[in-house]
């Protein structure tokens, strides 16, 4: 029971499929109490019952973090219903469909403004406004994605949103570490999600991850969520700022061994052996 004692929130769940209710299981299954939100009334719907199986239907609030009322609003329910926090989870990104694939240099401001605002800034206000019921000693944990650190074919936007987010983990860990918060991110394998099935080609990313990882698999969300807890326990309680991978090692490889070309990916080349 690592979690045992510890009450936190979860933002981004969405249905069963999201990596958010991956974590919040985890931490459940591990004697943490979990609040949760949703973005919209479609989305309630699908949350509600995940957090009736998770021992939390009466801790279910809105929350569309493009919506600083409703952040407040969260504060305010947050602060009647758990009084302190240990943890906090943001397992949001959005960015508009076209700007997911095609020529990177198309994306418009409006849709820039729009991913790096929900994406990005939303962790920097969470964090700023449910600071006051952070205890000391606690932890918060956003999603990442390599296409923020290399090119990724179609990630396009999301990628520079990333790229922001990784460095907003690094810069709210260093100036919440005086008040003993953690800040850490977990980047992520691809897995099949709502929020990945707008990213183009996205079967064949799988394919290759799977084909080119050391380990010869794709992540899932039960992964990503064991680690995600640990990242919320005291095990880690000496780790902040950092940029965790949960990837079975796809990012360490510089390039693909022939073999896996020629047995996995039928990718055909003219080398010698
Ligand atoms: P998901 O669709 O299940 O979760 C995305 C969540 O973002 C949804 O719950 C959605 O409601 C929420 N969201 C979008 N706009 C919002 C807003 N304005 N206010 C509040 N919530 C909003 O998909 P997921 O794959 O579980 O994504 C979770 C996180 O993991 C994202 O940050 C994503 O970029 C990241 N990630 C995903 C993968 C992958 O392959 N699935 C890989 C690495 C990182």
């Amino acid at each position: 029971m690592l979690m045992k004692g510890k009450k936190g929130v979860v933002l981004g769940v969405a249905n069963a499929k999201s990596i958010a209710y991956g974590i919040a299981k985890s931490c459940v299954e591990q004697g943490a109490k979990v609040a949760f939100t949703y973005l919209n009334e479609a989305l309630e719907k699908r949350v509600r019952p995940l957090a009736k199986e998770l021992g939390s239907e009466d801790y279910v609030y809105p929350c569309d973090v493009a919506n600083p009322g409703e952040i407040k609003a969260l504060f305010e329910s947050l602060k009647k219903d758990f009084g302190e926090l240990d943890f906090i989870v943001h397992s949001i990104a959005f960015a508009p469909k076209e700007s997911l694939s095609g020529r990177f240099y198309d994306i418009s401001k409006g849709a820039f403004d729009i991913a790096m605002g929900i994406s990005v800034y939303s962790l920097i206000e969470i964090t700023r406004e449910l600071k006051p019921l952070l205890s000391k000693n606690s932890s918060i944990l956003t999603l990442t994605y390599y296409g923020g650190v290399k090119y990724i074919p179609n990630y396009n936007l999301m990628g520079i949103a990333k790229s922001a987010l990784e460095m907003t983990t690094k810069y709210l860990a260093e100036d919440l570490g005086k008040d003993g918060i953690r800040v850490n991110a977990i980047s992520s394998g691809p897995i099949k999600t709502l929020a990945s099935a707008g990213i183009g080609d996205f079967r064949f990313m799988l394919k290759w991850n799977a084909a080119h990882a050391p380990l010869k698999q794709n992540v899932s969300i039960e992964d990503v969520g064991n680690s995600g807890m640990y990242l919320l326990s005291d095990l880690s309680k000496a780790v902040t700022g950092e940029i965790h991978y949960v990837d079975n090692g796809f990012n360490i490889m510089g390039m693909p061994s022939v073999k896996t070309i020629d047995n996995k990916t039928k990718i055909s080349w003219n080398g010698e052996e």
